[in-house]
């Protein structure tokens, strides 16, 4: 077993859409980002490329790279995940915690689970969102921010030697 940890934070901003778990949450801000600012996503990618010894996010789509402006996270979740399938990696489970201090996430966190279940081609057990304030503390409490962390196990074949 392969253990993976990921980790993101978006700046908040006017103007922009506010996309967590491949949702889209009506907000008076959003996440300031190259792409559609998915922290979550962007966390769940890390982990699991940690988890498959794959380097991160950031190495496989560039926010250099005009191809992934405004980008759906989705569709990056889902290139992670095929090089996941591509060493034969199989994604136990995954558990989110999501920090925010306004809105409540509670309202789209079945969708959350649904959406991202989905893309990653797992049962919606396997995957585990939480969400919480930061007690008004810091850049998260003053909603100048947003940060995710994620975990995730994955299974590897039983006969592999060197992944
Ligand atoms: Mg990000």
């Amino acid at each position: 077993m392969r253990v993976g940890l990921g980790y993101d934070s978006h700046r908040l901003a006017e103007g922009r859409r506010l996309v967590l778990g491949g949702v889209e949450i009506p907000f008076e801000k959003g996440c300031v980002a190259h792409s559609d600012g998915d922290a979550l996503i962007h966390a769940i990618c890390d982990a699991l490329l940690g988890a498959a010894g794959l380097s991160d996010i950031g190495s496989h789509f560039p926010d250099t790279d005009s191809q992934y402006k405004n980008i759906d996270s989705k569709i990056l979740l889902a290139k992670v995940v095929e090089l996941l399938s591509q060493k034969r990696l199989k994604i136990n489970n995954v558990d989110c915690t999501i920090v925010i201090e306004q809105p409540k996430m509670s309202p789209y966190h079945d969708a959350m689970v649904q959406t991202l279940a989905e893309v990653m081609g797992i049962e919606p057990a396997r995957l585990t969102i939480k969400a919480k304030t930061n007690e008004k503390m810091g850049f998260v409490g003053s909603g100048e921010g947003v940060v995710c962390l994620v975990t995730c196990t994955l299974d590897e074949p039983t006969d592999s030697v060197n992944l």
